[in-house]
């Protein structure tokens, strides 16, 4: 039986313990009606299914008429309709840190209890079959959840058995096409009926399945960008303002700005909220060609992060044209770059006119553009409005119907990717075999062995296979507690 805070450490006004396992009931021995009531531990035993009961928290054996730890709530989920599948109780205390401790310490004296390990909760619930390794990513990503996308995506992971139902759906499928492959090497010497029933029965069916997993896996990650976040970086010479740009986003001084060219020599990361999205902004070293070494090494880190970015925002000194970008350098599609033109204020009208012509062709050429002040705040509203929308179009459902496009569905983990991935390998595997040599034995075998192992892949991805070395890797996101 093991038990855990469930709640945030430190104070709050409520902290909640949870116990779970098959003596998750002696917890009950801690608790006794308020006002410490000489009846015995029958306070807590006739506790009701998901009811809270007014009670006092005492050390040992709680009928004896020590003071009261403290006054609160228990509640009694009996198994198996807990979350975790077992007999769970949860006692809900104050919320400090002298309370929390004293509870802890009175249930590490019950026999057969111990502290919980991180995601045990959810590991326990997961074995009790109340939820697949989907929806425990899902619950996972709930935990973690910052911005209104995140929780929207999580939530519908973690209650929505649509994504196993969906790989289940395939498995089987896959499963049930070996049986065939195995079945036709029954017919033995008939290898008419044998390729004819493995012909019709298998071939079609394995390569729509193919081709719906490939369509996955090309989809956009809308699923993996939501949950990381959108990666921008900020990308320019030395001194156009990217510094003051990255605290202009995000409100605050979160990277040094200095009039000196070549001071931002590392990268700097801001996490911000988007339209409800989640958005890593990088400031990055100048782009220039440079002596010094370790500006250099800033510099390739600044090109590696525009590579990696999903959208770049190419900010250039409006006020000096040398600072331009070579925006078709970059190795990005145009939707995805804005180019920045900052300290607007300290342009003079011919400048002005000048650069409204240049950002109107730049524009015409596919690329957003936007021109700002960093330092008198100009523009800006309108740049991250522009900002928000791309961030929105990369994670939202395009028109595009299709099951590989439900956000339900999207693939959020590279979890998910690296299995997907080798269930299409197999797939190809298994298509080539019985192209090489049709529907002898042993190409049937192999055939059959084929789709078996692709069978796997995707049942690794919903825990039904090879749960062992998966466990560790989807829980080890949980915290003490869940
Ligand atoms: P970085 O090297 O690209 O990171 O540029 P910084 O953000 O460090 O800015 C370089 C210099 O330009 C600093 O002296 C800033 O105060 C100045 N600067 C930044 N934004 C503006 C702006 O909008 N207008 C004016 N006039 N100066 C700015
Ligand atoms: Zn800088």
């Amino acid at each position: 039986t093991i038990y855990a805070l469930a709640t945030a450490r430190g104070r709050a006004g409520v902290s909640v313990v949870r116990v779970s396992g098959p003596n998750a009931r002696d917890a009950l021995r801690l608790t006794r009606p308020p006002g410490g009531a000489n009846s015995s531990d029958g306070a807590a035993t006739a506790a009701e299914h998901g009811r809270l009961r007014l009670v006092e928290f005492a050390r040992g054996d709680a009928a004896r008429d020590e003071p009261p730890i403290d006054v609160g709530f228990v509640a009694v989920f009996a198994s198996p309709r807990s979350f975790t599948g077992e007999d769970v109780v949860e006692l809900h205390a104050h919320g400090s840190a002298a309370v929390q401790r004293a509870l802890m310490d009175a249930l590490g004296t019950l026999d057969n209890f111990r502290v919980a390990e991180a995601g045990e909760f959810s590991r326990r619930a997961f074995r009790n079959g109340k939820m697949d390794l989907t929806q425990a990513e899902g619950l996972a990503d709930l935990l973690d959840a910052d911005t209104e996308a995140q929780r929207r995506q999580a939530m519908m992971l973690s209650r929505n058995a649509a994504q196993r139902s969906m790989y289940e759906t395939w498995r089987k499928e896959l499963l049930t096409c070996a049986a065939y492959c195995e079945a036709a090497l029954d017919f033995g010497e008939e290898e008419d009926i044998a390729s004819d029933v493995v012909e019709r029965k298998v071939r079609e069916r394995v390569k729509a399945l193919r081709d719906t997993l490939q369509k996955y896996l090309d989809a956009p990650a809308r699923g993996e960008l939501i949950r990381r976040g959108v990666r921008v970086a900020l990308v320019g010479s030395p001194n156009v303002g990217k510094s003051s740009m990255l605290n202009a986003l995000a409100g605050r001084d979160a990277a040094i700005v200095s009039p000196h060219a070549g001071t931002t020599r590392d990268v700097l990361e801001v996490s911000l909220e988007l339209g409800g999205y989640k958005v890593i902004v990088s400031d990055t070293a100048g782009l220039r060609e440079t002596e010094d070494d370790v500006e250099k090494l800033g510099i390739a880190r600044a090109l590696e992060r525009a590579e990696d970015a999903d959208v770049v925002v190419a900010l250039a000194d409006a006020t000096n044209d040398a600072s331009n970008i070579d925006l078709k350098a970059l190795n990005l599609s145009k939707k995805t770059i804005v180019n920045v033109w900052n300290k607007s204020d300290a342009l003079s009208d011919g400048q002005t006119r000048e650069l409204m012509e240049i950002e109107n062709e730049t524009a015409a050429d596919g690329y957003e553009t936007a021109v700002v002040s960093c330092l008198t705040g100009a523009g800006l509203d309108g740049f991250i409005s522009t900002l928000t929308r791309i961030v929105a179009q990369k994670c939202t459902i395009g028109d595009d119907a299709s099951d590989a496009n439900d956000s339900t569905l999207a693939i959020t983990r590279s979890r998910h990717r690296v299995n997907l991935a080798r269930c299409v390998a197999s797939l190809d595997a298994a298509v080539a075999r019985a192209r090489a040599s049709s529907a002898s034995a042993s190409a049937l075998e192999l055939e059959a062995e084929e789709l078996k192992l692709a069978a796997r892949a995707l049942g690794r991805v919903t825990g039904a296979y090879d749960v062992e070395d998966v466990l560790d890797v989807v829980f080890r996101d949980f915290c003490v507690g869940k």
